[in-house]
C-alpha cells in the first residue's frame, strides 16, 4: 500500500537544516557557547552603531492586540524603499516564509520545480514538500562564475510552473547576468498561459545594489524576494518581502497567513527600511571587511571565488579535506557552512564575512590547519 501523498513528504528526509546551535557545538567541543563564532549563517556581525540608531524607538506596539493584517505600515515602508506601490508588497515572516507562499500558490504534485543548482537549498525543499517534480539544471563551473546554464534552462522552461533563481547567487557569491534572467522572462512570457512564476530572490541584492525589482511592469511572472536578515542585520526579527504586480501579488496573498509577522517585528522593520541608507552602509562596510578577507585566504592559498555578497566560497579540495578542515575549525569554536557528501560543491566551506576581530579568529585558525597539512 502506497503511502498518503502528506505522509511520504514527511516521510521524505528532505528538511533544511543548517549547522547545529552554538550549545551544541559547544558541548561537543568543551567550548563555552559565548565564544562559538557563527560563520556558516550569511548575517551580520552586530551591525554598526548607526543601525542601532534607527532602531531605538520609540515602541508602542499594542501587544494586547493583534498585527494590523494587512501590514500596511510595514508593506508603505517596504514600497517606497524598492520604488513600488504598497499594493505590490507581500509581507512574510522572513523571506523563507514568502518562498512558502509561492510554492504553496504555484506548486502541486507533478508540477515543474526549475532550480539552477547549487543554489539556495530551500527552494529544493519546497518544491518537495509539496510534491512537486524537481527541474534541477547544473550551472556552469567555477570557471565560468557558476553562471546559468541558459539554453538548458530554456529547454526545460515549459515543463516548469516556478523557476526559482537566485541573484546574488548563495551559496556561490556570485552575481546573475541581467540579460540571462532577461532571456528566462522573455521565453517564459511568450509561453501559453504565460509561463512559470520566475522567482529572483535578492536576499543580498544590498550587497550588489542591482535589483531587477523595476521590471515587474514588463513581466507579470516576475516575483521578486526580498529579506531584511542580510544586509538590514535583522534576521531574529524575520521579515521578508515580495514584489511584484498587483495581480501576482493578490494570488499570493489568498496563502498568507493573516499573522505571521509579530507586531514588534512589523514596526522595527518599517523603522528599518525607512532608513535604506544604514543598510547600505552595513553592505558597503562588509564588502570592504569582505575584499581584506579574500585577500587573506588567497595569501594562504586557499582563494576563494569572486563574491558580491557578504560570504565567501572556498575549494578545499575533496570532500575528506572540506571535512578535516570544518572539524578544525569547529574544535576552535569557528562554524563554517558546509556541503554534504552528495552536494556539488562538497570539498568546499562557506564563510560569512564578520567583523574584524572575528575574521581574524578565523584567519588564524585556518592558517594553523594549513601548518598542519604541510608540516
Ligand atoms: N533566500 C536566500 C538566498 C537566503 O540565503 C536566505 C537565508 N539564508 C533566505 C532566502 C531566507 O531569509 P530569511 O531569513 O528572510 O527567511
Amino acid at each position: 500500500m502506497s503511502l498518503p501523498v502528506t505522509e511520504a513528504l514527511v516521510a521524505a528526509s528532505n528538511v533544511y537544516t543548517w549547522e547545529p546551535p552554538n550549545r551544541v557545538i559547544a558541548a561537543r567541543y568543551g567550548l563555552s557557547p559565548a565564544d562559538i563564532l557563527r560563520f556558516d549563517t550569511n548575517t551580520s556581525p552586530a551591525g554598526p552603531d548607526h543601525l542601532a540608531e534607527a532602531l531605538q524607538g520609540p515602541w508602542d506596539p499594542a501587544l494586547n492586540e493583534y498585527p494590523d493584517s494587512t501590514y500596511a505600515e510595514l508593506a508603505e515602508a517596504a514600497a517606497a524603499y524598492v520604488g513600488a506601490d504598497p499594493s505590490e508588497i507581500l509581507v512574510g515572516c522572513g523571506a523563507d516564509e514568502v518562498l512558502d507562499i509561492i510554492a504553496k500558490t504555484f506548486l502541486a504534485p507533478g508540477r515543474g520545480s526549475l532550480v539552477p543548482t547549487p543554489t539556495y537549498g530551500m527552494y529544493a525543499v519546497l518544491a518537495a514538500q509539496r510534491d512537486a517534480r524537481p527541474l534541477a539544471v547544473p550551472r556552469l563551473g567555477a570557471t565560468d562564475g557558476f553562471a546559468i546554464d541558459l539554453p538548458v534552462v530554456l529547454e526545460r522552461l515549459p515543463e516548469a510552473a516556478v523557476a526559482w533563481l537566485c541573484a546574488p547567487n548563495n551559496p556561490t557569491g556570485t552575481p546573475e547576468a541581467a540579460e540571462t534572467i532577461e532571456a528566462i522572462l522573455d521565453a517564459g512570457a511568450r509561453l501559453p498561459g504565460g509561463g512559470p512564476a520566475v522567482v529572483v530572490d535578492e536576499a543580498y541584492i544590498e550587497f550588489r545594489p542591482a535589483s531587477l525589482a523595476a521590471w515587474r511592469a514588463r513581466y507579470p511572472a516576475l516575483i521578486i524576494v526580498r529579506t531584511l536578515s542580510k544586509a538590514f542585520a535583522l534576521p531574529g526579527l524575520r521579515v521578508g518581502y515580495a514584489v511584484a504586480v498587483r495581480p501576482t501579488i493578490a494570488r499570493l496573498e489568498r496563502l498568507r497567513p493573516p499573522g505571521s509577522v509579530s507586531t514588534v517585528s512589523a514596526t522595527i522593520a518599517a523603522a528599518a527600511l525607512r532608513r535604506p541608507e544604514l543598510a547600505a552602509a552595513n553592505a558597503a562596510q562588509l564588502g570592504v571587511e569582505r575584499d581584506w578577507l579574500a585577500g587573506q585566504l588567497a595569501a594562504m592559498a586557499l582563494p576563494p571565488y569572486p563574491s558580491v555578497t557578504n560570504f565567501l566560497l572556498v575549494r578545499f579540495g575533496d570532500q575528506g579535506a572540506a571535512e578535516a578542515a570544518e572539524e578544525h575549525l569547529l574544535r576552535r569554536g569557528i562554524v563554517p557552512r558546509t556541503f554534504g557528501p552528495g552536494h556539488p560543491l562538497r570539498g568546499h566551506l562557506r564563510f560569512t564575512v564578520r567583523d574584524r576581530a572575528q575574521d581574524e579568529r578565523l584567519v588564524a585558525a585556518l592558517a594553523t590547519w594549513m601548518d598542519g597539512r604541510t608540516a
